[in-house]
């Protein structure tokens, strides 16, 4: 009989980052479990604070002065067996405490003792007296008697503009009545039915390999449009026909309606859809939902992977190259990471799958620890579209100075005419600017990182924001002599406006970080463009996406270089990525699509092989650099980021721990230290952030021992300094 339990704290606190150990009172050991919520006093004044039972021990020592556990608050333990075990790794992995592991498995609706029950307004029938027979009390009056039992009071009040005060005027009249109901936020809209495709040899022979091999872990790397999602659902058909659950990722953004529309129209309602832009309580009735088993398939953004399914069968990870799988909150996991760890505990399948696969990834094919399975065709029997490279250094020498090369004009010319559809590209990323050449191409780098300078406003100074060297901006260019030499920089507002001015009777539609930050406006604008309402769709990387329109025949690429001269290692793999992706937007139905690129810089590896539809070409190329510059995969690297609003202090404090670091490491010549030096983002919202980043091959027993390094230098700033620590981080911003 277990009546002793080990608890963790629901605390921010590191320090507190460890069990501590309770009696169980007689009346609660039957309902104590491992991974009940519970309630215990705690500290000097015996506080009342939540905690999480990780551990049950029979006895334990030194059982004077032990504090008992008050209550519990759910019938069932919230955190499964499994979840401790992923915990544990994740711990070990991202270097985080359990109670960050806690939050994000666990909706957080939990914690608010949200539940799947809401108050919601009934019709009474009492007539209207004079006093109430006016507005605003005729509109509710009517407005609950034709809805009666569907509206809370917040819904009703948000929705359609009256006072909660005047509802509650007339709750109090009796005129109506709250009563509790169980509800289902769940979007239970119906979708027309997608039906199934008879699948083309390549497509069947993937299936087969995954379902009768024994390997666990796949990589399908497909040209875009070669079926992978039919792919994904016969997978996944499969597995219900033998009673188990599949969980399909997809990046955030592109969480379009499209995926969803055909999973829905395929799976109906034993599928959920878990993404971000649900509110807490919907969150929940989705997590609940896969609690109670009503669910045999989850397709969501990152944080599905932890629904809690207990029969498991199939891990999909679409596009997988994608960095929005990485949580850019504490701990800083990677789906795909826990994809794997999953995969283990579940004795399940996972899919990773791409046009365009991180080089991580494929390095890992390479390596025998995913089975490759290689799709070259598309599956309509569409034709790749054609790519051009335009070198923009002539459209300059041409005296032609605006943001459209010749070429791209006339295409866009020629397709309105022909009342098709274009889309312009802006592989835009985060706020950096390089300096270069316009008259020669050339770009300022640093010459120990091979990592493009970023351009700093102030001093007019170009600084490496890896390893913090400085230098001011020249003004003539070292390449070619000539004072074309300007930072870079193009909006897709900007965009927008040129196509105002050239060809005014075309209808635009923007697509960026600005315009689809309201609940339901990417679906918006996504059905826009596809019912032909407008002629041109401009956008950044969210466009790139997955996205299927059969009247688009030109891709415009306004400047590569956007990407290619990100002050980041990966930045060559990016803009092959974009490319290739937003390159399969053309050309996807009968008719044949054009994609022209635009760039300073036409003799780029990654440009080159990204027309040339030649992923291998590329992925050699890259993988031999990252090989000689000592980057992943052949190492890793650990991003130490400090943000304070003192900015003296911080960099007093950053520089501590900088020399802490020097002296952890110096004898051990197969790690680098690069900073501390301020980040890309100098400051956000009025903090102050520099970074530190550990390059080369770590232990976990190193990494352990740098975190608490560091912890124990800061203690005397904790209040004023955040530290934030990220192993393999996916951007160096
Ligand atoms: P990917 O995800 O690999 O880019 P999609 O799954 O979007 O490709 O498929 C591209 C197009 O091919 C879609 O319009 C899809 O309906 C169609 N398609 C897929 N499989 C088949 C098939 N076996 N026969 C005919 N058309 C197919
Ligand atoms: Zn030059
Ligand atoms: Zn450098």
């Amino acid at each position: 009989m277990y009546k002793y339990a080990g608890v963790i704290i629901n605390s921010n606190s590191i320090q507190l980052d460890r069990l501590f150990t309770y009696e169980i009172p007689e009346n609660l050991i039957e309902k104590i479990k491992v991974g009940s919520r519970v309630l215990v006093p705690f500290g000097l004044g015996n506080k009342k604070i939540d905690g999480f039972v990780i551990e049950l021990y029979e006895n334990v020592e030194n059982i004077k002065r032990m504090k008992k556990i008050y209550s519990i608050f759910n019938e069932f333990p919230l955190l499964t067996q499994e979840n401790l075990i992923l915990i544990d790794q994740m711990k070990e992995k991202y270097l985080c405490t359990y109670m960050e592991c806690i939050k994000t498995i666990i909706p957080s609706a939990l914690f608010k003792g949200m539940k799947n029950k809401k108050e919601v307004l009934i019709f009474t029938g009492k007539l209207l007296d004079d006093k109430f027979d006016k507005e605003p009390y005729q509109s509710i009056y009517n407005i609950v008697k034709a809805n009666n039992g569907k509206f809370t009071k917040t819904h009703l009040s948000k929705n359609f503009q009256v006072s909660l005060s005047s509802i509650n005027t007339m709750l109090k009249h009796k005129f109506l009545i709250q009563q509790e109901s169980i509800v289902n936020r769940y979007n239970d809209r119906e979708y027309l039915s997608y039906e199934k495709k008879e699948l083309n040899e390549e497509q069947k022979n993937a299936v087969n390999k995954i379902l009768n091999c024994h390997e666990k872990k796949f990589l399908i790397h497909g040209v875009t449009g070669s079926g992978k999602t039919e792919i994904y659902m016969n997978l996944v058909q499969k597995m219900m026909d033998q009673g188990k659950e599949s969980i399909i990722l997809v990046p955030e953004i592109s969480l379009t309606p499209q995926m969803v529309e055909r999973f829905k129209g395929r799976f109906g309602k034993d599928i959920t859809v878990f993404h971000s832009k649900l509110s807490d309580g919907e969150r929940l009735d989705e997590w609940l939902r896969v609690k109670e088993g009503k669910v045999k398939v989850a397709i969501g953004a990152r944080s599905a992977i932890f629904l809690p399914f207990e029969n498991l069968g199939l891990i999909v990870i679409d596009e997988e190259h994608e960095g929005s799988y990485k949580s850019d909150s504490d701990p800083k996991y990677n789906a795909r990471e826990i994809g794997e760890i999953k995969t283990e505990l579940h004795n399940c399948k996972l899919v990773l799958g791409s046009a365009t696969p991180s080089i991580e990834t494929y390095y890992r094919c390479n390596n025998s620890e995913f089975e490759l399975i290689t799709l070259n065709n598309r599956a309509d029997g569409a034709n790749m579209p054609r790519i051009q490279i335009v070198d923009m250094r002539e459209e300059l020498a041409n005296n032609n100075r605006s943001i459209f090369s010749k070429k791209l004009f006339e295409e866009i010319e020629n397709r309105l005419n022909k009342k098709e559809q274009i889309i312009l590209f802006l592989n835009r990323r985060g706020f950096s600017t390089f300096v270069s050449c316009r008259k020669c191409g050339y770009v300022f780098k640093c010459n120990n990182c091979d990592i493009s300078l970023t351009y700093h406003n102030l001093g007019d100074s170009l600084i490496c924001h890896y390893c913090g060297s400085r230098q001011k901006v020249p003004k003539l260019c070292p390449k070619c002599g000539s004072n074309y030499v300007k930072y870079f920089g193009v909006g897709t507002e900007r965009v927008q406006e040129e196509i105002k001015k050239y060809f005014p009777q075309a209808k635009t539609l923007r697509m960026d970080f600005d315009t689809t930050r309201k609940k339901n406006s990417y679906e918006y604008i996504y059905n826009t463009f596809k019912e032909g309402k407008a002629d041109i769709l401009i956008g950044t990387q969210m466009i790139a996406k997955g996205l299927d329109f059969h009247n688009v025949t030109l891709v415009g690429v306004i400047a590569a270089d956007l990407s290619l001269n990100l002050p980041d290692f990966r930045a060559s793999e990016r803009t092959f990525q974009l490319i290739t992706q937003v390159s399969g937007r053309a050309g996807r139905g009968k008719k044949e699509g054009t994609v022209v690129v635009q760039t300073y810089n036409p003799e780029s590896y990654s440009i080159i092989s990204a027309s040339d539809n030649n992923y291998l070409g590329f992925y050699n190329e890259e993988i031999n650099l990252r090989n000689i510059m000592n980057y992943p995969p052949f190492s890793q690297i650990m991003l130490i980021n400090m943000s304070s609003e003192n900015e003296d202090l911080l960099i007093k404090n950053i520089q501590n721990v900088g020399i802490i670091l020097k002296d952890i490491l110096k004898n051990n010549d197969k790690i680098e230290i690069l900073g501390p030096c301020p980040c890309e983002i100098s400051k956000i919202k009025n903090n102050y952030r520099w970074q530190i980043i550990i390059k080369g091959d770590m232990e976990l027993e190193l990494k352990k021992y740098i975190r608490d390094r560091i912890y124990e230098t800061l203690k005397e700033v904790y209040n004023h300094i955040r530290v934030s620590m990220d192993v393999n981080p996916l951007s160096l911003i």
